[in-house]
């Protein structure tokens, strides 16, 4: 069954949504972790942000998975297996790995990300469960699906690695921040940022959707100014900070 109309207008609309937000998070970082400061209402201790903000990710998905009224075929078993995967860490492993002692976020923060989560998981679970399915039997061979899932793999190698060098760097008594090394951080400041683009981008790939497509350019729209955001404030804060790492992609930007 094909979705209505109104979900391509949508999905295209909330696509130019992440647009003007990328513009904005080129001037207001968003205030969390490092970025954090006053002015933004109550806030929530940080580890508990992190759960209840994530957690609406998977449970969408999966919900819509569980009651989509059609038997569900390998590939939508694929791609709720991979949107868990990923989600089922960030939100109920990534949040108890962090040294957040005393760390705060902004409660509006989280809402705002909830509100992501779950337009988020509301577009690609309907496409993919509800109205799909997207492809037939065919797209099992196509090399999109294999380029995409490869992706999908890589980034999330990268963005794991990344996030567990820098819970590294807290741990014992150190509570600040320090210059992380080793891995994709010879070449940029954020290889966490970067691995989760490439992570959805092979989503957007493998799904062949624009639910898919739009979840990839809100992660660039999210991701990208928070990285030159961080590279600033590294070479701000470190006198000796490694010239020649880039923000986010190596060598380019
Ligand atoms: P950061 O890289 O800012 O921080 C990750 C963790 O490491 C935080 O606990 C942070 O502490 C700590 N940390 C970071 N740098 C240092 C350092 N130099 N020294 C010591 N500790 C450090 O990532 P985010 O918190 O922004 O994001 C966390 C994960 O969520 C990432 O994997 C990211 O890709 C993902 N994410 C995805 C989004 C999307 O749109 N799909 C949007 C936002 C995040 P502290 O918090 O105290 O700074």
């Amino acid at each position: 069954m094909n979705p209505p109309n109104w979900f391509d207008v949508a999905s295209w609309g909330w696509m130019a949504l992440a647009v003007l937000i990328a513009v904005l998070l080129l001037f207001v970082d968003a205030p969390y972790g490092r970025h954090g400061r006053r002015g933004w209402g109550p806030e929530i201790q940080a580890r508990l942000g992190w759960l209840i903000m994530e957690s609406v990710s998977p449970l969408v998905l999966l919900g819509l998975f569980a009651i989509s009224l059609r038997p569900a075929e390998p590939l939508s078993w694929i791609f709720a297996g991979l949107w868990l995967l990923h989600y089922g860490h960030r939100a109920w492993i990534f949040p108890f790995r962090l040294h957040s002692k005393g760390r705060r976020m902004p409660v509006v923060v989280m809402g705002m990300a909830m509100c992501f989560n779950a337009v988020n998981a509301s577009l690609n679970g309907l496409r993919l469960f509800v109205w799909g399915p997207v492809h037939d039997a065919s797209w099992l061979t196509d090399p999109r699906l294999g380029i995409g899932l490869a992706l999908f793999a890589a980034g999330l190698v990268v963005n794991l690695h990344s996030d567990t060098i820098l819970i590294g760097l807290r741990r014992g008594a150190e509570s600040g921040y320090q210059v992380p090394r080793g891995g994709l951080f010879c070449w940029v400041s954020c290889p966490n940022y970067l691995g989760e683009i490439l992570e959805w981008c092979g989503w957007a790939l493998a799904t062949w959707s624009l639910a898919g497509l739009s979840f990839a350019v809100w992660t660039v729209a999210n991701l990208a100014p928070r990285a030159l955001a961080h590279h600033r404030w590294y070479k701000q804060q470190f006198s000796d900070y490694p010239a020649e790492r880039r923000a986010l992609i190596p060598f380019v930007l």
